[in-house]
């Protein structure tokens, strides 16, 4: 999940409904043994279910699916929707078939990101918003938001994309990590039946808009993807990010929301974790005009004990996006006796000044106590300044420190050439912009970004 975090008034809205009581095996991380039993028991479910499988692929492709699959995440056992839940949700049109998936058998891998769940029947995948029922896989998170707000672009953060503009932000329940740090656990921890509620009326939002909406409305509303961009445009916000939880986790609603947004000539931004398999993002990134990925470390073991994700995978998106054109930036937020090493900060910096460029924003944010890292300082500010002199002396030119108010320099873009200020900010206000037509006003350099 990135670090935009989600607005304060809807963020209590829990109900209890559906599948509570749901387990998962085997605890937070992944154990060797328990992928080698999941491996047994696909090689099992493949051999029982090999009539399944022949009108859908041949042996020798789901063979080397089988072989080349990561080690499928933990899942909730049999914690899909009961029927009575299962049938109100559906009513609603909350529902609809993933995308990026196998079947095998009667059992299904998602392919959507790399925790690569493995579903038979009656399962729920670790993003808490992917079930298994009968053999088919379906997203829960589709048209049902669990918040929605408008935003400043540079909340998200997106410093060289539209400045000064709003965003129409949206998120639903679910997450594929489990950041220690999470700063928006109560809904990103959640799967989408503790944030929504299936009875009552329909409550379809799209204009004419009304003027306010109670907590019992936000909880039974469906906001499908031509609603979200209709409401967007009719709030004059040229973009809708899909941010606060994490996009990968409502993927279709994602997706075609994206296709909606484009649709009104609106544009798309994605606030992500990054963590996310390649066909799967290269379907979705060809609608997406800018991203912002949160690159939580630098290294594999800090990864897997601080977000219960890996790095490679990010890494990858990031060359992806590069590749793609789509403009990004990245965040990362700096967590004491995580993510402070100085070694660790001047080996990211080289890294990305070196695959994605020398012009590639990168924003430091300051880490503040909450959720299960509440025992930690906040970050010392000192500590940023000399992450952001690493940075620089790796050759990044434009980069940020956020969550310090006050602090100098820290949302000031500075001309790659003169060296003068071309974008203040204050806080997330844009005070002064001197770039015109993408171009530095007093030396004329190009400054990277998307500005019109
Ligand atoms: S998107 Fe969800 S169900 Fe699919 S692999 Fe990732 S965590 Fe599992």
């Amino acid at each position: 999940m990135g670090l935009d975090q989600t607005p304060r008034r809807h963020e209590t809205m829990n109900t209890e409904h559906g599948t509570r009581g749901a387990k998962t095996v085997g605890g937070a991380a992944r154990s060797a043994a328990a992928g080698s039993m999941s491996r047994r028991a696909l090689l099992g479910m493949g051999v029982a279910g090999a009539a399944g499988l022949a009108g859908a692929a041949s042996l020798w492709d789901w063979f080397a699916r089988w072989r080349d699959a990561e080690t499928p995440a933990d899942v909730f056992k049999g914690g899909a929707p009961g029927e009575e839940m299962w049938l109100l949700w559906k009513a609603r049109g909350w529902v609809k078939e993933g995308r990026h998936y196998v079947k095998l058998g009667r059992n299904v891998q998602c392919k959507v990101c790399p925790n690569n769940c493995l579903l038979a029947p009656g399962d729920r995948g670790h993003c808490r918003n992917r079930i298994n029922r009968d053999g088919t896989l379906y997203t829960l998170a589709y048209g049902n938001p669990c918040t929605f707000h408008v935003d400043p672009v540079e909340k998200k953060p997106l410093y060289h994309f539209l400045p000064g503009t709003r965003t129409f932000s949206l998120a639903t329940a679910g997450c594929v990590f489990r950041c220690l740090n999470c700063q928006n656990w109560e809904i990103s921890q959640r799967k989408p039946e503790d944030t929504k509620n299936p009875r009552g009326p329909e409550f379809r939002f799209r204009p004419p808009l009304p003027a306010s909406l109670t907590h019992e409305q936000m909880e039974r509303l469906s906001l499908f993807p031509e609603d979200a961009a209709a409401v967007a445009a009719a709030l004059g916000c040229p973009t809708i990010s899909y941010t606060y939880s994490e996009p990968t986790a409502f993927y279709e609603y994602t997706q075609d929301t994206c296709k909606a947004a484009r649709a009104h000539h609106l544009r798309n931004i994605v606030v992500s974790c990054g963590s996310i398999e390649e066909r799967a993002a290269r379907d979705l990134y060809a609608w997406v005009d800018a991203a912002h990925v949160d690159l939580k470390g630098f290294d594999e073991a800090v990864y897997q004990k601080l977000n219960s994700g890996r790095l490679a995978p990010v890494l990858r998106t990031l060359k992806l996006l590069r590749d793609l054109g789509v403009w990004f930036e990245i965040i990362n937020l700096i967590v004491p006796t995580y993510t402070d090493p100085p070694d660790m900060i001047r080996r990211m910096c080289a890294w990305i000044a070196k695959e994605l460029g020398p012009d590639r924003p990168l924003h430091f944010s300051r880490f503040h106590p909450q959720y299960k890292l509440s025992h930690l300082p906040p970050t010392p500010i000192a500590t940023l300044v000399r992450a952001r002199d690493l940075a620089r002396a790796e050759g990044l030119r434009h980069v940020y420190i956020g969550n310090a108010p006050g602090l100098e320099d820290a949302g000031i873009t500075r001309c790659p050439n003169c060296r003068k200020a071309v974008v203040r900010r204050d806080i997330y206000a844009v005070t002064h912009l001197d770039i015109v037509q993408g171009k530095c006003r007093f030396c004329g350099a190009p400054i990277p970004g998307v500005w019109t």
